[in-house]
């Protein structure tokens, strides 16, 4: 049974970003800290905020957000970026020409109580860009309107769901990136070929719309960003989700990186 079952690997943010704090010590593209912290039933909560620069290219450094564990009870995501940022120190070619801004941990809270609303019962994910007043909304918000971003990714898991999915609603670009990365996700996990998914229409594990209240750029910035939520199975093993996870971020990222190639050369 324990087998077939995704087991949390820590519900310890200390535990699972320590080491990461420690590796960005020693490796100079790495760098962690403190987005934010907030005060929420007498304890104090750190939002933390990795920034991982890859090789120069020659264009301007494409500036990608990623944000995992928005509900807390979907750790496949935060892992994945965790192993993800371990890797690149090693191995930082694999994002040449991309400076990475990166929130394993969104909702601090639920991931220590492993529900998916924070420890206030508020859903963080239907929140944005409606005035909230939830602290960890404040932050994130303030980091998506600094950041800049070029791209967004956002990483869910879903326990209804027996196969790999996404939502790529607003630009075609956000398709464009998604199938592939959907494609290559594949190896490790069967897609979602439902006609329903999430109570959505969708198509080959594709949905163009979303809920109100999701994690995405400010509604001002132009241009927007191209904007990717990539969910997994969460009763799927661990790793299988950690592997399908980051096949498909850096599909995307180099999907992104031929787009932008092509668009020069029109
Ligand atoms: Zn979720």
């Amino acid at each position: 049974m324990s087998t077939l079952t995704a087991q949390p690997v820590s519900r310890d943010q200390r535990a699972l970003l320590g080491p990461l704090l420690e590796l960005a010590g020693r490796c100079p593209a790495l760098q962690g800290g403190l987005a934010g912290a907030f005060y929420s039933h007498g304890e104090t909560h750190d939002l933390l905020r990795f920034r991982f620069k890859g090789p120069k290219a020659e264009h301007d450094p494409l500036r990608i957000g990623l944000f995992a564990a928005l509900h807390g009870d979907e750790p496949a995501g935060a892992e994945a970026l965790v192993r993800w940022l371990t890797e690149l120190a090693d191995e930082p070619w694999r994002v040449t020409g991309y400076d990475l801004t990166i929130f394993p941990v969104c909702n601090p809270t639920g991931y220590a109580d492993n529900t998916r609303h924070n420890r206030a019962g508020f859903d963080l994910n239907r929140e944005f860009w409606k005035h909230s007043v939830l602290p960890e909304v404040a932050i994130l918000e303030r980091e998506l309107t600094t950041g800049n971003f070029d791209g967004i990714i956002t990483l869910h898991s879903d326990d209804t769901s027996e196969g790999l999915y996404g939502y790529a609603h607003g630009r075609l670009l956000n398709e464009a990136l998604l199938k592939p990365a959907l494609r290559a996700s594949e190896r490790f996990l069967p897609r979602n070929r439902s006609a329903v998914i999430d109570g959505f229409e969708a198509n080959e594990g594709l949905i163009h719309r979303c809920y109100e209240g999701v994690l995405s750029a400010p509604r001002a910035q132009r241009p927007q960003p191209f904007d990717l939520i990539f969910e997994t199975p969460a009763l799927a093993p661990i790793d299988l989700q950690i592997n399908a996870t980051l096949v498909a971020i850096e599909t995307v990222l180099d999907e992104y990186r031929v787009f932008l190639a092509h668009s020069i050369n029109l």
